[in-house]
């Protein structure tokens, strides 16, 4: 703990923590070393994470990385975060993010971007990816040794690809949603940042389980995902899905994910070609019903309940909540809320929501037809490594592209694990995405263990 907190002194620069919390983080340690003297070592004893800002963290400041919750302090611990700590996690602070976790590059934050640790030979400053963009820099900078992210549409694999950690979005149901800030919440699901495949098994089985509180929290047994790394692929069929070779894919991506179809190959495992033939309408699909959710959740944010409130003398409460609204989000929340309550309005609701949920059960039978045969699917987690800062910024659709391998395994609710298996031209960091069956963790952790 000690040596982590000294690393987050050098690397303020990275803006990786919105919150720092030191002095807990000792007290915590402390309380660890008596435990483990006592003998009770919990799955987590004495290691020190970092809790995205978007966990509820019970008398921490937890802003979202937005203006509108500046000062939050909540009255309760998120289930997650409670599960971890009563494992014995030590927390170090709290990590940036995108706003409210809309985004790709963190460059949304309330509280400035973050810094990716990794730099180019020009040595220009690049994007951490986001929106778990804070948490993603933290453990590849060694200022925390693993992290806990969440995942709407790619939120914890992209930023894990892009830092050339390992990230893992578990089934949706898995982790308990209760305590965390809601952006979409039939997508949202909290997943570890590690830097091994092993310590993500490690960090899910501390994190997971059903929740009473959550009522999409799925009553199923959490299993020892880190005796499922035996390193034993053999005889296992492994799908490459046609439709994700997308147009214009850089020639190193194709390459990163050949090297990884002949590693599998090698170790044993058979590797067939599936189609998922609705894949083209994912992105369109996500970002009707990522915002729509979004709209509805953010409704909250009154202005009289959390946060920030602007009124003059002689307002109205409406004058009150436009006031409040306006100076408290920012650009890109601002956009979603208008796409999501327009997609939802009388008239448009048919056109756009209804249709897009029809064809998000079509994502998801893709994926099910494709399970008939193979037990996970290799695919790319993003089709670039990292960015420049700046870059895509003043196009949010070229943005909503970095999105288009992570949003299917979302939108049908599937567990996807990235981790880093190459590096690029530049020498950044690039990450492939095993998918999984639905609660089969165990066999993405496996097939990953083989890949690191
Ligand atoms: N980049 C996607 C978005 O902006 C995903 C974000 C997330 O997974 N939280 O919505």
């Amino acid at each position: 703990t000690e040596a982590h907190i000294k690393s987050m002194d050098a690397h303020r620069n990275l803006n990786a923590y919105i919150t720092e919390t030191p002095e807990k983080a000792v007290e915590m340690a402390k309380a660890s070393d008596a435990k483990r003297a006592k003998g009770e070592a919990g799955k987590m004893e004495g290691l020190p994470i970092a809790i995205k800002d978007l966990f509820c963290t019970e008398g921490v400041q937890t802003t979202a990385a937005s203006h509108i919750l500046e000062g939050f302090k909540p009255e309760y611990e998120s289930t997650v975060t409670t599960n971890l700590f009563n494992n014995g996690a030590v927390m170090l602070g709290k990590a940036n993010l995108d706003e409210f976790a809309m985004g790709s590059s963190n460059t949304s934050s309330y509280y400035g971007n973050v810094i990716n640790p990794w730099k180019t030979a020009s040595g220009k400053d690049l994007v951490p990816g986001g929106s778990s963009g804070g948490s993603a820099a933290a453990v590849a900078a060694g200022m925390a040794l693993a992290a806990t992210g969440t995942d709407t549409g790619g939120s914890i694999r992209q930023p894990a690809s892009y830092c050339g950690i390992v990230g893992l979005k578990p089934t949706y149901g898995r982790c308990s949603r209760w305590g965390i800030v809601a952006f979409a919440s039939s997508l949202d699901q909290a997943g570890p940042m590690t830097k091994t495949v092993r310590d993500a098994a490690i960090m899910l089985g501390a994190m997971a389980g059903h929740d009473a509180k959550d009522s999409t929290s799925a009553p199923i047994a959490v299993p020892d995902f880190e005796a499922a790394l035996t390193g034993d692929i053999r005889g296992m069929k492994i799908g490459i899905p046609k439709e994700y070779r997308v147009d214009g894919m850089p020639e190193e991506i194709n390459k990163l994910w050949d090297n990884g179809i002949a590693m599998l190959r090698d170790a044993g495992a058979e590797v067939v070609d599936v189609s998922l033939p609705h894949t083209k309408y994912a992105l369109g699909t996500y970002y009707i019903v990522a915002p729509a959710e979004a709209s509805s959740n953010l409704a909250r944010y009154d202005g009289l309940r959390y946060g920030q409130r602007v009124m003059d003398d002689g307002d109205s409460l409406d004058d009150m909540y436009m006031k409040s609204r306006a100076a408290g989000f920012g650009k890109e929340v601002q956009r979603r809320i208008m796409i999501g309550t327009y997609v939802l309005s009388a008239g448009y609701y048919d056109a756009y929501y209804n249709k897009a949920l029809k064809v998000r059960r079509r994502i998801y039978e893709d994926f099910a037809n494709a399970f008939g045969t193979v037990d996970a699917i290799l695919a790319p987690t993003a089709p670039s490594a990292a960015f420049a800062i700046g870059e895509n910024e003043d196009d949010p659709v070229k943005m909503y592209l970095n999105d288009v391998f992570t949003v299917p395994a979302s939108l049908a609710g599937l567990p996807g694990l990235s981790l880093p298996t190459g590096l690029s031209s530049e020498g950044l960091p690039l990450g492939l995405q095993l998918i999984g069956k639905p609660f089969d963790e165990e066999t993405v952790l496996r097939v990953g263990g083989v890949l690191e």
